[in-house]
C-alpha cells in the first residue's frame, strides 16, 4: 500500500492567524495538482464537539453528512476543496479523553496505570492516522488549534513529535504559522516573536520545516534571511502570507510563494502539473467584477460575532458570484426589531434571511421580519429557526392563531405548531442528541423548491430537535403555505413556500453547510436572483 503522507500546521505567537485558510489553500493547490488530500482539525478544548459551544464564543458549528457537529474551520475545508468531511476530520481533547476513559472503564488497560503518555498520546495519534490509513489520501493535513505553548496542546505536539519520529523525515512535515508585526513607530517587520516560537516548538523536540509568516508588509529578503538562519528553515520555506482582500485569493497567494512546491520537496513528491485552478480563478473573476450589488437582511441573534454566520456569510459569496452580483450582507439584530423601526431597518433591502437558532430570545423580531416580508412581497429565505419562525407568523398572522408558537418557546402554546418530534421525546441529554447532519428530502413538483432543485430528491444536513406539527397541514395548505419538501419516511415537512409570493422558500434544514465554491446552493442562488428581480423592478 503507497505510503501516506502527513504535513501538521501549528500555529504561533497569537490565535486567529488563520490556520484553516492557510491549509485549505495549501490542500486546494496539491489537491489542484492531482493529489487526493483533506484535512483534519484537532482542537485543544475539552468540549467533546463544539455543539454545546455558545456561537458568540467559538463561531457557528458546522454540520457534516454524517452528522458531526464541529469546528467552523471544516467548512472552510469543504469550500476549498468541495470534498465533504466527517466527523473523523474533527478531532478534541474531549473526545479523546472519553475514548481512554471509556476504555479504561471497559478494562482494555487492566493492571496498568493510564497516563497522558502513552495512553492519550497513542489515542491522538491513532485519530491523526484514521483517515491516512484509508488508502483513500495521498497526503493528510492536520491542523492543530490553539498556540504553541499552550498548556492545552502539549499532547497534541508531543503526538506530533512522535509520529514525526515514527514517520521519518520525508512522511510528515510541520508547517509552523507565525505573525511578523509591523511596529509603526519604529517603521519596522519584526522578527523577535516567531523566533520565540520557533524555540518553544523546539523546546518540545519538533523543528519547523517551512514557516508561513502572517504580515501587513511585504517581507523583505532580507527578513526572510533572517527569519531563516534564526529559525533554521531554508529560506525558500519561509513563506509570506499577506493580508489579502479575501479569503479566497489565499490559495493562489500561497502557490505565487511556493508553498506547495516546498512542501512537496519536503515530501519528497513530485510536482507533477502546475494546479489547475481554472474554475477557481473563474470564480474568484466574478466575485471581485460584480456588475451590481443586492442588499440582504440578516436576520439573526448572534450578528455581533462574524464567524456564528460563516457558512451563511459565504454561500452568499458563492451565490452571488454565480449571479455576477456583490452581495451586501446587512446584518440586523432580531432582538431590536421592533413594529415601529421595523420600516427603518428594513428600508433598502431586496431580500431577507431569517437565521437559525436556538431559544426564544429574538425571536419575536424573526417573527415580525417574516410578517414584513410576506406582506411586502420581498424575497425571504428561511433557514431553521428561520423556517419555524416563518410558519409560527404565517399561523398567528394569517390563519389568527393567536399566540401560536413552537414548543421550544412555549410549553403551554394553543396552537403548538412547531413541537417536538416523537422520536427526541425520551431524549433529556443537550450534546450530540438533534437530529443531525444528511437527510432525504422529496420535492413535490411545479412547486418553487422543484423550479430550484430541479430534483425530486435530495439531500440536505440538518440540526434541529422541533419540527412543523403536520396536524395543521391542512390549515396551512389551505391557507396558503404549501409544504414542498418533506422527508419520504416519516413525511417530516422539510420545507415551506408561499406560491403566491414572488420568493417565499423556507427550509428545516441548512443548505449553507453544502454550498462550495465549485457548487454554490441553488437554494442561495435562486434567492440572490430573486432579490436582483425585486432590486429591478423597484
Ligand atoms: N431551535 C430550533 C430546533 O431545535 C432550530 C434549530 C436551528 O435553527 N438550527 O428545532
Amino acid at each position: 500500500m503507497k505510503q501516506t503522507k502527513y504535513i501538521f500546521v501549528t500555529g504561533g505567537v497569537t490565535s486567529s492567524l488563520g490556520k484553516g485558510i492557510i491549509a485549505a489553500s495549501l490542500a486546494k493547490l496539491l489537491q489542484a495538482r492531482g493529489y487526493n488530500t483533506t484535512i483534519q482539525k484537532f482542537d485543544p478544548y475539552i468540549n467533546v464537539d463544539p455543539g454545546t459551544l455558545n456561537p458568540y464564543e467559538h463561531g457557528e458549528c458546522y454540520v457534516t453528512n454524517d452528522g458531526a457537529e464541529t469546528d467552523l474551520d471544516l467548512g472552510h475545508y469543504e469550500r476549498f476543496l468541495n470534498k465533504p468531511t466527517s466527523q473523523a476530520n474533527n478531532v478534541t481533547t474531549g473526545r479523546v479523553y472519553l475514548s481512554v476513559i471509556e476504555k479504561e472503564r471497559r478494562g482494555e488497560f487492566l493492571g496498568k496505570t493510564v497516563q497522558v503518555i502513552p495512553h492519550i498520546t497513542n489515542e491522538i495519534k491513532e485519530r491523526m492516522q484514521l483517515l491516512g490509513k484509508s488508502g483513500d489520501y495521498d497526503i493528510v493535513i492536520t491542523e492543530i488549534g490553539g498556540t504553541v505553548g499552550d498548556i492545552e496542546s502539549l499532547p497534541y505536539i508531543e503526538s506530533v513529535r512522535q509520529m514525526l519520529w515514527d514517520l521519518g523525515e520525508e512522511n510528515a512535515i510541520v508547517i509552523h504559522l507565525t505573525l511578523v508585526p509591523y511596529l509603526s513607530a519604529a517603521g519596522e517587520l519584526k522578527t523577535k516573536p516567531t523566533q520565540h516560537s520557533v524555540k518553544t516548538l523546539m523546546e518540545s523536540g519538533i523543528k519547523a520545516d517551512i514557516l508561513v509568516c502572517r504580515t501587513e508588509h511585504e517581507l523583505s529578503g532580507e527578513i526572510k534571511q533572517k527569519l531563516a538562519a534564526f529559525c533554521n528553515v531554508k529560506s525558500e520555506a519561509v513563506i509570506q502570507s499577506i493580508d489579502a482582500d479575501t479569503i479566497y485569493d489565499v490559495p493562489n497567494l500561497m502557490l505565487e510563494e511556493g508553498l506547495d512546491r516546498v512542501a512537496l520537496k519536503k515530501l519528497n513528491l513530485p510536482e507533477k502539473s502546475l494546479p489547475d485552478l481554472k474554475s477557481w480563478n473563474d470564480f474568484l473573476h466574478r466575485f471581485k467584477n460584480p456588475k451590481q450589488t443586492v442588499n440582504i437582511g440578516l436576520v439573526g441573534k448572534y450578528v455581533e460575532l462574524q464567524d456564528s454566520y460563516k457558512s451563511i456569510l459565504e454561500s452568499f459569496v458563492h451565490a452571488g458570484a454565480e449571479n455576477n452580483v456583490k452581495v451586501n450582507v446587512v446584518s440586523i439584530h432580531s432582538e431590536y426589531i421592533t413594529p415601529n423601526n421595523i420600516n427603518d431597518k428594513f428600508k433598502g433591502l431586496d431580500g431577507v434571511l431569517v437565521a437559525p437558532g436556538f431559544g426564544s430570545r429574538g425571536i419575536e423580531g424573526k417573527v415580525l421580519a417574516v410578517k414584513y416580508v410576506r406582506e411586502n412581497k420581498l424575497p425571504f429565505l428561511g433557514i431553521c429557526l428561520g423556517m419555524q419562525m416563518a410558519v409560527i407568523e404565517f399561523a398567528r398572522n394569517v390563519l389568527n392563531m393567536q399566540n401560536a408558537n413552537s414548543t421550544e418557546m412555549n410549553d403551554s402554546t394553543p396552537y403548538p405548531v412547531i413541537t417536538f418530534m416523537e422520536e427526541q421525546k425520551t431524549i433529556t441529554d443537550k450534546g450530540g442528541t438533534m437530529r443531525l447532519g444528511g437527510w432525504d428530502c422529496a420535492i413535490k413538483s411545479n412547486t418553487k423548491a422543484f423550479e430550484i432543485y430541479q430534483s425530486e430528491l435530495i439531500n440536505e444536513r440538518h440540526r434541529h430537535r422541533y419540527e412543523f406539527n403536520s396536524n395543521y397541514l391542512e390549515d396551512f395548505e389551505k391557507a396558503g403555505m404549501i409544504a414542498s419538501g418533506y422527508n419520504p419516511e416519516t413525511n417530516l415537512v422539510e420545507i415551506v413556500e408561499i406560491p403566491s409570493h414572488p420568493f417565499f422558500v423556507a427550509a428545516q434544514y441548512h443548505p449553507e453547510y453544502k454550498s462550495t465554491v465549485a457548487n454554490p446552493h441553488p437554494l442561495f442562488v435562486h434567492f440572490v436572483k430573486a432579490a436582483m428581480n425585486k432590486k429591478l423592478n423597484n
